[in-house]
């Protein structure tokens, strides 16, 4: 029965073949569920003298001016110029120039559709779609469906409109009912939905503002409420089935830590999330637990802590770190800490040699390797180990869930699991990406902490930057300098780094200065860290590799270059560097003295707050999820098409109670009522494996 999206008048192989590269629309229900993003209300015409930059799509009525081919070679252009009274506007065409030029007039009077540009004073628009105002009627409805099309699919006509064209094909070649009612109609009922076919036509081709969100909601209800259905249901049937590996008692190296060993007195929110671990790893069901707690709340702590239960216990522990460096510091930390108790550990990374990786694979093998840390290299299938029962992840956003279920095998009974992850992100987001953890958090700091000072300083201010660095060095402490890197294969961006170096070797002749960046050998990365770590070298300049997790409570002074190219919670992480001891420590963000309002913002913030969740709000407000959306996307069962993690937080909470509620009368989905609850989880899950065997 299911219409082939190539015969569709209108689409053809050559369309098909790009939208399924380009968009992963395969089937016509992937095209009907290619949502727009945004729609612009077209009964609104603005005024040219009314344009402000950040606009975006506008409509304008008014004649040309006057007209001018420019440019040759691939900067050829057709230029016009746009009044309607109240100033002018430039419109420009890059395609189909000649045509373009000979159809416009002077005479009529045409609407115009488009993005508006504001650029060093000039206004401008490309490409905008044109109406002649007397066929202004024909204008399907006054909401405008904007949709996200790629260079590739424009090429061939694909633009926005273009889309909403294939759309109306699909909607033409099909029946309404065989758009299928995905939730079961009691529920629909009950909460007074839109019916999913009704909703996807409204979403696509919108009348009125109200239809659109009662529409959209149902849409957004749908996507989130099988989310959450999909996490609770995998949550309980991971507690009924799973028998975790029972530990009898705290064992003896804990204790023995806790009397001879312990540097400084845990926390009561340290001791709180021990105790919330033991207490899983003693119930005889498999943890899954997640620790949250902000950039320097201590979380090596309670993770050694966890792993010290384990080996006590007589069986192995695993801790795993999303780079080598941060695993070697892991691993150098644990030995100075654990030294002398007797305690067989290992560090396993992507460059361990050949002969030592083979002792180390035999010793996790035979049991007789306690506790080993590592990079992704500990999850690969030649990784055997005699008992795994805690494998612990550090900075779980670099982790994936496949990644995390893998190491699931690494035992006939399933290793308890602790990740920690230093993002602090807002509970609604918390509760879906780690809907099938429970959680525990870090609340407070150690104590004795000052919060860092945060400045910003413009380029011109380098002089008095560098008098300040120098106080610092001499009082003893040490400097970090970061670069941004945002490709690791940016030239430009390695010109900076080793620009840099060099200025700070000159400018302070008499100090140290090392440089750590992703495209160093890992012994040379090593080598340099370890002059870092120990104090032979007092500066370091680096590229975000040293983002996460990095420990030197002597540095008191992140200096980060180019700051307005980082994101918030990347520049909240870049601080957590220092202010790690007792010493008042100092960020400084560098920046060019043009910035965009955006980058200002994201500034001030900064300087205004040291707070982990402070900082997630706000980085959400003005940025949208960006980098937590992927984040997050990663952790979800299955992709959204529609709703917004950060800005739906309200239906998240809806569609959670509402799955809550089902699955506690039917916590298997059995009932004939959920018949159509659990097929429609079946067709997502595999619908998701079809992409991820093709991708
Ligand atoms: P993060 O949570 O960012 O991983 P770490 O575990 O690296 O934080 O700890 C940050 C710093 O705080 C380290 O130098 C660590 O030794 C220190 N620290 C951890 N717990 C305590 C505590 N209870 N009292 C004092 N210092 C502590
Ligand atoms: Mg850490």
């Amino acid at each position: 029965m299911s219409v082939d999206l190539q015969f569709i008048k209108g689409i053809g192989p050559k369309r098909a073949a790009v939208l399924l590269r380009e968009l992963e629309i395969a089937t016509w229900e992937d095209a009907l569920e290619y949502f727009p993003f945004r729609y612009v209300d077209r009964s609104k015409v603005y005024k040219i003298n009314e344009i402000v930059a950040d606009m975006n799509y506008i409509q304008l009525v008014g004649r040309f001016m006057s007209r001018e081919v420019v440019g040759v070679g691939t900067k050829r252009r057709l230029t016009a110029k746009f009044t309607d009274g109240t100033g002018v506007i430039e419109v420009v065409w890059f395609n189909n120039i000649d045509g373009m030029a000979s159809a416009l007039n002077g005479t009529d009077e045409y609407l115009l559709f488009g993005k508006a540009v504001v650029y060093g004073g000039r206004l401008s628009m490309t490409h905008p779609e044109m109406t002649r105002t007397p066929d202004m009627q024909k204008l399907t409805g006054t909401l405008q469906p904007i949709y996200n099309t790629t260079e590739q699919m424009k090429r061939i006509g694909l633009n926005s409109r273009g889309m909403q064209k294939i759309i109306e094909a699909v909607f033409n070649s099909i029946l309404p009912n065989e758009i299928r009612e995905t939730l079961p109609s009691w529920l629909v009922e009950k909460h007074n939905l839109m019916r999913r076919r009704d909703a996807i036509r409204v979403a696509h081709f919108p009348h009125t503002m109200a239809e659109l969100e009662q529409a959209r909601f149902r849409l957004k209800f749908e996507e989130l409420f099988y989310v959450q259905l999909s996490l609770l249901r995998n949550k309980n049937i991971n507690r009924r089935s799973v028998v975790g590996i029972r530990l009898t008692s705290a064992g003896t190296h804990l204790n023995e830590f806790y009397k001879n060993h312990l540097r400084f007195e845990p926390t009561g929110a340290q001791k709180r999330v021990v105790h919330e671990i033991w207490n899983d790893m003693r119930s005889g069901q498999q943890m899954n637990r997640l620790v949250q707690g902000d950039v320097g709340s201590g979380k090596t702590l309670v993770a050694l802590m966890s792993m010290l239960i384990v080996s006590g216990n007589g069986m192995q522990a695993c801790l795993m770190a999303p780079t080598e460096i941060l695993a070697t510091q892991h691993y150098n930390g644990l030995q100075s800490e654990l030294c002398g108790m007797g305690i067989r550990m290992a560090l396993l990374t992507g460059s361990t040699k050949t002969k030592e990786r083979r002792n180390i694979l035999s010793g996790l093998a035979d049991g007789s390797i306690q506790i080993v840390v590592g990079t992704h290299a500990l999850i690969e299938p030649t990784v055997t180990f005699h008992n795994l029962a805690l494998a612990v992840i550090d900075e779980q956003h670099r982790f994936g869930v496949q990644q995390r279920a893998m190491l699931w095998s690494k035992n006939t009974c399933p290793p308890h699991i602790l990740v920690m992850t230093a993002t602090p992100i807002p509970r609604t987001l918390a509760m879906t990406i780690y809907g099938d953890l429970d959680v525990s958090v870090i609340d407070k700091m150690p104590p004795g902490r000052i919060p860092v000072t945060t400045e910003h300083y413009f380029h011109n201010n380098r002089n008095r930057l560098n008098a300040f660095v120098r106080r610092q060095l001499q009082e003893g402490r040490q400097a970090y300098v970061v670069y941004p890197l945002i490709e690791e294969s940016e030239r430009l961006d390695y010109k900076n780094l080793q620009q840099g170096f060099e200025y700070m070797c000159n400018a302070f002749p008499d100090y140290n200065v090392c440089m750590v960046h992703g495209k160093l050998k890992p012994a040379e990365k090593d080598e340099a860290m370890q002059r870092f770590v120990s104090g032979l070298a007092q500066i370091m300049v680096a590229t975000t590799v040293i983002e996460v997790g990095v420990n030197v409570p002597n540095a008191t002074v992140m200096i980060i270059e180019s700051a307005e190219r980082f994101g918030l919670s990347q520049l909240h992480q870049l601080r957590g560097r220092v202010g790690r001891g007792a010493a008042q420590s100092y960020c400084i963000l560098m920046t060019d003295s043009a910035l965009s309002r955006d980058s200002r913002r994201r500034i001030e913030t900064m300087c205004l707050t040291t707070d982990g969740f402070e900082i997630a709000e706000a980085d959400l407000r003005l940025r949208g999820p960006g980098d937590l959306e992927g984040t997050a996307q990663s952790g979800l069962p299955f992709k959204l098409k529609i709703s917004n993690l950060a800005r739906d937080s309200e239906i998240i909470n809806f569609a959670r109670s509402c799955a809550e509620e089902i699955l506690k009368i039917d916590p298997t989905l059995s009932h004939p009522d959920s018949v159509v609850m659990s097929e429609q989880l079946r067709r997502l899950a595999a619908n998701k494996q079809d992409w991820s065997q093709i991708s």
